[in-house]
């Protein structure tokens, strides 16, 4: 094994969640017991700090047809607003014609509110399901792997490069940042966004470590990557979004000075030890401890007689379900929005999936698998909490949207 960015052999391991299915991978009735299961491991590089998993399931697998959609939920559609209008006022208000290219554009959420600013858009999507709920929504949305091939026969460059959410999944890693500073103009403006590996262990969201998500940056750590193909940081800020999110300004080298909010951030992670081997070593230690506490209330709870669903269906939460072991024993179902999972089981636990406005009974616990949304959550439950319905949060995020 060697390093996704910098090459180095030197790599350590520091969390191991066992084996496990590929999470994304919610099941037909059929395929219950029939998954795959792949190791889930996280590695250190001691060379340049980065985090990331040892085993790679090929992008075809898990990005050819997946089912998330960015726009069922409002606080996420939210920031992707308020990313368009920052972007727009800070650095293109001027400008008569705009365009902005979108890397895993998914059903055109963000792009949408930069069609709202004047923009021309385009995005790429590999899911063919998705690039067509894009495209019918009047998103011009390509169906295929953003990389250097794709971009060249794009054939064009770009005010504004957007990816979110997108970096840690890339197996494409080089030729992805390489067609990134081709696609971008001189003047150009290159918004990564991405989880904060910083926030993930403060709030000890391990279930953001899944198949999928195959690096786990901090700001020294993309930055690295990103300064390799020529592409420095200039400005970022911490967003709610996902428990904590960095939203970072890119571009040319030597077209603009880190501002002052960047360097403080810089100098907080360096201050705070979160590149250290130290930080992973108790990281992981803290994950074992929150499995004991957690399977602990839960077979209270169920001892108590209590019945416990599970609250949203998302990927993530099956990191969480079969690092625990908690079964349909447990938690009865899963409830989520999303209806493209109606009648599906989840991967490893093989828990079934109920759909939000089809439920014909309550539970008296919800545990929260979708914690990121937490603000949302509580206050679009405000009448099943009156009810004495208990929401238990296993990840409690510092921020929330
Ligand atoms: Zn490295």
């Amino acid at each position: 094994m060697i390093c996704r960015v910098c090459d180095s052999t030197h790599l350590e391991l520091v969390i191991d969640l066992g084996s496990q299915p590929w999470c994304n991978n919610f099941l037909k009735k059929e395929e219950v017991g029939k998954e795959h299961y792949y190791p889930l491991h996280v590695l250190f590089c001691h060379n340049c700090h980065t985090s990331q998993l040892d085993f790679t399931v090929k992008k075809e697998i898990m990005f050819g047809d997946h089912t998330y959609l960015s726009g069922v939920t409002r606080s996420l559609s939210e920031h992707f607003r308020s990313v368009a209008a920052e972007v727009d006022r800070n650095f293109f208000k001027d400008l008569k014609q705009k365009s902005v290219l979108d890397i895993g554009s998914n059903d055109g959420t963000q792009l949408k509110h930069f069609q709202a600013l004047g923009y021309e858009v385009l995005g790429v999507e590999s899911s063919k399901t998705t690039a067509k709920i894009a495209n019918d929504a009047g998103v011009p949305t390509l169906n295929a792997f953003f990389n250097l091939e794709t971009l060249r026969g794009v054939g064009r460059q770009y005010d504004v490069i957007n990816a979110s959410g997108v970096f840690f999944h890339l197996e494409e890693l080089h030729s992805v940042c390489e067609a990134i500073r081709e696609g971008l103009k001189p003047e150009g403006v290159f918004v990564v966004q991405f989880l904060y590996m910083k926030s993930i262990m403060e709030n000890l969201a391990f279930d953001q470590i899944y198949h999928e998500h195959l690096l786990y940056y901090t700001l020294e750590t993309i930055e690295t990557l990103l300064r390799r193909h020529g592409l420095p940081m200039f400005d970022a800020y911490l967003a709610p979004i996902h428990g904590g999110s960095i939203i970072g300004f890119v571009t040319h080298a030597g077209r603009r000075k880190p501002s002052a909010r960047l360097e403080s951030m810089r100098a907080a992670e360096r201050q705070e030890g979160c590149n250290s081997i130290d930080a992973y070593h108790e990281f992981s230690e803290r994950i074992k401890q929150m499995k004991v506490e957690n399977v602990a209330y839960l077979s209270g709870a169920r001892r108590a007689g209590k019945r416990v669903f599970g609250f949203g269906a998302p990927v993530k939460g099956n990191t969480l379900l079969n690092y625990f072991g908690i079964g349909p024993d447990v938690i009865e179902c899963l409830v989520e929005k999303n209806e493209l999972r109606r009648g599906l089981y989840s991967p490893g636990m093989h828990i079934p999936i109920a759909i939000e406005s089809e439920l014909k009974e309550l539970p008296d616990i919800y545990y929260v698998l979708a914690w990121n949304f937490k603000k949302e959550i509580l206050a679009n439950s405000r009448a099943l909490l009156d009810r004495g319905i208990e929401f238990y949060f296993p990840v409690d995020p510092k921020v929330s949207a």
